[in-house]
């Protein structure tokens, strides 16, 4: 695994969503940094081609750190439901279209689970996260965390598809959770407490 501690005083958030630039944002408080996102630089969205979460992340990070000529991290993640074969996975934003409609795509993902026999239910959310370095440096690493659909959606906390999942061990979804036990347990601060070991060693607890 890649290793470079992070000694540069800025850092840019390789990602046009609101929802993940605050979760970022708030993983990366106790770091002394500047945290600028691509809103500061109006800088657009990469073509993510790559096969894998972990390859999409680096397309981001790359890109915008190439682009901005400062560090830059990138998350790609999505929900993979075991009943549907993976899906909707790293398409887990396109399912929502060109409106960011998460209403309509927990609807899709319910739809073609009622369509499955015996659904398990089953399902987990991935992140990776990734960053580069304008010297063509780069770490990317990964978390997972388990959990059950839940319908109809439940919570108004949280973002994209935290309504329909449901964290294994618990009784609410990522929607109802207090943003502050959901950053405890989630896919992102699994991967985050990765990037603390190989990036950040100063923010180890
Ligand atoms: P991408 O990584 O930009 O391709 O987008 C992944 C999509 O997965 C986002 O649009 C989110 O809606 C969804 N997603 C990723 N992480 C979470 C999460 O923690 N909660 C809810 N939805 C998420």
């Amino acid at each position: 695994m890649e290793k470079r501690v992070f000694t540069d005083n800025k850092l840019v958030i390789a990602s046009h969503n609101e929802g993940k630039i605050t979760e970022i944002k708030d993983l990366l408080l106790p770091l002394n940094i500047e945290i600028l996102s691509v809103y500061d630089f109006h800088i657009e969205e990469p073509e993510e081609n790559g096969k894998t979460f972990e390859e999409n992340a680096l397309i981001k990070s790359t890109f915008v750190s190439q682009k901005t000529g400062l560090p830059s991290m990138s998350d790609d993640s999505g929900i993979c439901f075991y009943d549907l074969g993976g899906d909707p996975g790293i398409y887990s934003a396109r399912w929502a279209g060109l409106n960011k409609d998460f209403d309509l795509a927990m609807s899709k993902i319910n739809d073609a689970i009622k369509k499955k026999k015996d659904p398990s239910y089953e399902c987990h959310f991935i992140c990776s996260l990734s960053i580069s370095w304008p010297d063509g440096y780069d770490v990317t690493v990964s978390g997972q965390i388990e959990g059950k659909f839940c319908w109809p959606p439940v919570g108004d906390k949280g973002f994209g598809y935290d309504p329909i999942f449901k964290p294994l061990g618990y009784d609410i979804t990522f929607g109802q959770m207090d943003p502050l036990v959901k950053h405890k347990i989630s896919h992102r601060s699994i991967a985050f407490n990765k990037l603390i070991n190989l990036c950040f060693p100063s923010l180890k607890c």
